[in-house]
Parts: C-alpha cells; sequence; structure tokens
C-alpha cells in the first residue's frame, strides 16, 4: 500500500553513497535514503515530502497507523546528522559499477564513457562539489544557449559563437557568429570592389567618394538633365556624350531659352497692365477729389 510519488522531491538515490546505506535510512515511502527525515511520535521515521504526500490523504502514521497529522510529526536531527555524514560519490561518477556496459563494448569506448568525477565526501559537502564538479554541465556563461560541463568551459569558449573575436580589418571586437556579416555588410575598414565592376578595390568607408568621385563606370546626370536631357552616361562617357549630343542639347537649350523669352514677355505683359490699372485707378481718385473741393 506504499505508492511511488513521482511529482515531488523523494529521497536520496542510494547508488549515491560508497557503501550501501543501513535499512534504517531507507525510507517506507520512497524506498530511498531520508531526505529532511522526519518521526511520528512512536519514532518511525519518513522523508519530508513523503510523509506530507501521505498525509494529503491519510491520518496516520504508514507504518505504526498511529493517528498523526503534519504538526505532530518531528523533525529527525540525529538520523539527518547520521545520513549527512554517510559518505557518497559525485553523480557523474563512474557510472561502471552500477550499471555495467554491455558485453561486447570496446574496451577503449568503454574506458571513454566510464571516465566519472573521481569525488567523494560526505552528503553534506555534495552541494559544494557539485558548484565545483568539472563534470556538472552548466549553461554556457555567454548565454550562447549551449550547456557543455564545467571542466569543458574554456575548450567551448575558443568555439562559443557568442564570443567576440577582433576584425582583421577594423581591429573592432565582433560577435564571433557576426563576423562574416560583418565583412561582408559592416567593417568599414574591409576591401570591397566596385558594385560598377570597373575593379577598382578599396575599404568599404571609401566607396561612396570613389562612387561621387572617381569610379569611371558609375552613371552622371548629364549637365543639360535640368533641361531635359534623359541620358545618364557612366562617367568616362560624359564627355562622349556631350561631344555626340552636342545638337540635341543646343536644340534644348534653344527650347529653353524660347520659353524663358515667351515667360519673360508675359511677365512683361502682365506688368504692364498692372501699370495701367494703377494710373487709370489714380486718375479716378484726382478726379473724385476735385469734384468734392467744389
Ligand atoms: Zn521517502
Ligand atoms: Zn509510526
Ligand atoms: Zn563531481
Ligand atoms: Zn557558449
Ligand atoms: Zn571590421
Ligand atoms: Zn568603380
Ligand atoms: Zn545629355
Amino acid at each position: 500500500f506504499f505508492f511511488r510519488f513521482s511529482c515531488f522531491i523523494m529521497g536520496f538515490d542510494p547508488t549515491l553513497f560508497v557503501s550501501e546505506p543501513a535499512v534504517e535510512f531507507v525510507c517506507t515511502i520512497c524506498s530511498e535514503i531520508f531526505t529532511k527525515p522526519v518521526s511520528c511520535p512512536d519514532g518511525h521515521v519518513f522523508c519530508e515530502s513523503c510523509l506530507c504526500e501521505w498525509l494529503k490523504t491519510n491520518k496516520s502514521c504508514p507504518t505504526c497507523r498511529c493517528r498523526l497529522s503534519i504538526k505532530g510529526t518531528s523533525r529527525n536531527r540525529v538520523v539527518e546528522g547520521l545520513i549527512n555524514a554517510l559518505k557518497v560519490r559525485c553523480e557523474h561518477a563512474s557510472k561502471g559499477k552500477r550499471s555495467p556496459s554491455p558485453s561486447g563494448t570496446p574496451r577503449a569506448k568503454r574506458q571513454r564513457t566510464d571516465a566519472g568525477c573521481p569525488w567523494t565526501g560526505t552528503l553534506a559537502e555534495l552541494s559544494k562539489h557539485r558548484a565545483e564538479c568539472p563534470l556538472e554541465p552548466i549553461p554556457c556563461p555567454a548565454q550562447c544557449g549551449a550547456t557543455v560541463k564545467r571542466g569543458d568551459l574554456p575548450a567551448h569558449q575558443r568555439v562559443c559563437p557568442e564570443r567576440h573575436v577582433q576584425c582583421k580589418h577594423c581591429k573592432q571586437p565582433v560577435r564571433a557568429a557576426k563576423l562574416a556579416t560583418h565583412n561582408a555588410q559592416l567593417c568599414p575598414k574591409a576591401v570591397v570592389t566596385c558594385p560598377n565592376r570597373c575593379g577598382k578595390k578599396c575599404a568599404r568607408e571609401k566607396l561612396a567618394t570613389h562612387l561621387s568621385a572617381e569610379c569611371p563606370l558609375e552613371l552622371q546626370d548629364c549637365p543639360f538633365a535640368s533641361l531635359g536631357c534623359t541620358v545618364r552616361p557612366p562617367r568616362s562617357r560624359l564627355a562622349q556624350h556631350l561631344q555626340d549630343n552636342a545638337v540635341q542639347h543646343s536644340e534644348l537649350t534653344v527650347q529653353q531659352v524660347q520659353a524663358s523669352r515667351r515667360d519673360v514677355a508675359r511677365l512683361q505683359e502682365r506688368a504692364e497692365q498692372l501699370e495701367r490699372d494703377l494710373a487709370a485707378e489714380q486718375r479716378l481718385r484726382k478726379a473724385e477729389v476735385a469734384a468734392e473741393a467744389r
């Protein structure tokens, strides 16, 4: 009538201990070694979590059936102290003795998988060891998402995608995973080839100047663009374009001059009209003033 509960802390795995603990240390509820041992008034000992779970649905000691609630139990410091003084292995100790490799496994491979943590100490010292054990898996402190054994961290840090490396062009620290992007898209000192395929190679930061001031293949506005020439010749062919299109360009110029003259004439006409209107207005005023004076 004892249940194995899986949703809460049970006892310590007996295989953790260097020599098999006395049966007195085995919890009759979880069949493991007591964690936080508590006693019924009659002295029966259980893991605190095991007994708590039991008392959720029962009102008596699982062993002696005496009436019992969680308030009626007491912490068993003697048993707790004895268990804390027991010798344990590291959780990452060689699993060889406990679950032997299947026969037929090559010796070399078996030795490698059997290489476990040699640490032993008291149960009380185990949590301190776990915080230092080189075989304890820990998340990479650079938060790359990898979980590595503590002892393998230096090796991992040399290949961790979150590590920073110095860009050989701009000498700035760059995340290793972003180095290719940095070189291909961002680094101001990385050498790029002119996108116009003129053959020029220069630092990315110099490219804008190359394009705006010297690239022979960069397309230019014709100086007659504002007069209506829509051709955009490469810089190297601009002189040729001007030569080849002298007639068209002068036609555009003539059209522009004619249009300007028409504009000027229209404005002149408008100005003269305004002047005439003003003069007529003034004459009318004078006549009115003279009429009133009489
Ligand atoms: Zn238990
Ligand atoms: Zn009891
Ligand atoms: Zn260890
Ligand atoms: Zn990492
Ligand atoms: Zn760079
Ligand atoms: Zn170029
Ligand atoms: Zn032109």
